[in-house]
């Protein structure tokens, strides 16, 4: 495709398609080919204003609609959505790179967050205390809070905006969307089917950018809360700086999730679950399994196992049928992984299986093969770093207790799995492990929309999390009234 074909994006603001303020753009890749397939503005301080103002404008009046008229915006938006599920996921491919299947899984998992906030007339209500003292009621009323702010990462372009706007609006704010500059497309698109369903100019908008957008939101007087995701250092700035200016921040970071096969589990359920859970959206998930910690007694048999099942897996283009594995995000993050894996052999890991040779990964587009190694240990850099990629460390342990030590050590405390057949184990681990999303015998514990994304340690900053009645709490605040009518 030649550049001068290729559209700039548009920002949406105030129910209207207009161009960035600043001229800068920033080209956008079909990571599975390496063509540009658009271009995004990197928008500017005065853009960011004028969306917030706007959105500001717009919260007076959406703050009073009843929420059951709200609500009925976001019944229609859940239709459209699945009506229009495919096109959704063929746009998540082809900016992000992960296989149809996985990209409808995500369209799925962010229908089911609209789902959840379609709820807001249940989770809206608040609690009443008649006769706290004699002839005296209190109760409690919930209210929005202003302008929201969102900031996402490239890795879920559908699934983590919808994490954060449809609670947020339907709960009566108004949103101001930076989606990330490597995976822009999708976001648009959710403005066209938001408008489609009814919803108010500029209640959702979107302001295309990188550092000077999330700092511009940061920073303004206007923006009530900031729902942030991406990695572990952004995340801790963003939370730091939106706190001293004295919003609300709930931040969500980085991750290195570790595994845990004791020698009862059921190795075939345990391989085929971790090989998902590592390799899957080439290792691009938070919740991506990148370190196992396996029973040494059963370690050689695991290896040859979950060896046998990755080389039978189809390395390409996501749109193409039967592939697995599709590309890393971008050329630099291929790099970036490529150095970690030749970090890994100088360590003195062993490389039981080397993706760098994949014939298939030689080909156009930003591919890495899955590389397993073994014999991992805490003091190496592929241990303590979130590699992003489809890279796996395997690390042997005498026992639970070694295991758990062992996952106890990571900065990072995002999901956790055990595969077993022990109860006992279970609840040892769900005791003693510092992670926020467990599973047992599943490699990826994402909770559904209805429960917190819980996330521990450097993995989440801040007090409520995105999700569940986490994010009701988060979008909303209280009024207590005590009444005395005698
Ligand atoms: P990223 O931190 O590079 O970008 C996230 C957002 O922050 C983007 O919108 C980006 O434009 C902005 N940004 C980047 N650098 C910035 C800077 N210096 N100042 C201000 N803003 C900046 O993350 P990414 O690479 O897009 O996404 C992958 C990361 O997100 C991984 O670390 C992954 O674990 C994490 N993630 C976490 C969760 C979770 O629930 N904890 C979920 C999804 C992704």
């Amino acid at each position: 495709m030649s550049q001068t074909k290729v559209k700039t994006l548009q920002n949406y603001v105030g129910g209207e398609w207009i161009d960035a303020k600043s001229d800068e753009t920033e080209a956008v890749y079909n990571p599975a080919t390496g063509e540009i397939i658009a271009h995004v503005p990197i928008s500017s301080q005065e853009d960011v204003d004028h969306a917030v103002k706007i959105a500001d404008e717009a919260f007076k009046d959406w703050k009073e609609v009843p929420v059951p008229k709200r609500a009925r915006i976001l019944f229609k938006y859940q239709q459209l959505l699945v009506d229009h599920w495919d096109e959704l996921a063929e746009i998540v491919t082809i900016e992000n790179g992960k296989n149809f299947k996985e990209a409808q899984g995500e369209v799925l998992r962010g229908i089911e967050n609209v789902e959840f906030a379609s709820g807001a007339p249940s989770l809206m209500m608040g609690e009443q205390l008649p006769s706290i003292s004699n002839g005296l009621d209190s109760g409690v009323y919930r209210y929005p809070i202003g302008v929201i702010g969102g900031i996402t990462p490239f890795n879920f372009p559908m699934m983590v905006p919808a994490w954060m706007f449809p609670m947020a609006i339907v709960t009566g704010n108004t949103f101001v969307l930076k989606p990330s500059e490597r995976t822009p497309l999708l976001a648009n698109r959710l403005a066209e089917l938001l408008e489609e369903a009814g919803l108010p100019k500029g209640v959702f908008n979107i302001v295309h950018g990188a550092h000077d957008v999330v700092n511009g939101l940061l920073d303004h007087k206007n923006v009530a809360a900031i729902s942030f995701v991406g990695s572990q250092p952004v995340a801790e700035y963003v939370y730091k700086r939106g706190t001293e200016n004295l919003k609300r921040v709930q931040a969500l970071a980085g991750a290195k999730n570790h595994s845990i096969v004791l020698k009862d589990a059921n190795l075939d359920n345990a391989t085929t679950q971790i090989l998902n859970a590592a390799f899957g959206s080439a290792g691009e998930r938070c919740m991506a399994a990148s370190v196992v910690a396996v029973e040494d007694s059963v370690a050689d048999e695991f290896i040859e196992l979950l060896t046998e099942k990755v080389n039978e897996v189809k390395i390409g283009n996501g749109l193409d049928e039967g592939v697995f594995l599709g590309p890393v995000i971008r050329d630099n993050h291929k790099e970036r992984t490529l150095q970690y894996i030749e970090t890994g052999e100088k360590e003195g890991a062993k490389l039981v299986r080397d993706g760098r040779n994949d014939e298939d990964a030689q080909r156009e587009g930003y591919f890495v093969g899955p590389t397993i190694f073994d014999n991992v240990t805490t003091e190496m850099k592929i241990w303590q770093d979130e590699i992003f990629a489809p890279v796996l460390s395997i690390a042997r342990v005498k026992d639970l207790d070694d295991a758990v030590e062992l996952t106890n050590t990571s900065r990072f405390a995002n999901g956790a799995c055990l595969f077993t057949n022990d109860g006992g184990s279970v609840r040892q681990f769900r005791e003693t492990i510092d992670a926020g999303m467990l599973g047992v015998n599943i490699g990826v514990p994402a909770p559904m929309a209805f429960f917190p994304f819980s996330g521990w340690k450097d993995s989440f900053y801040g007090d409520l999390h995105a999700n569940g009645k986490d994010g009701l709490e988060f979008y909303t605040r209280k009024k207590v009234l005590t009444t005395r009518w005698v």
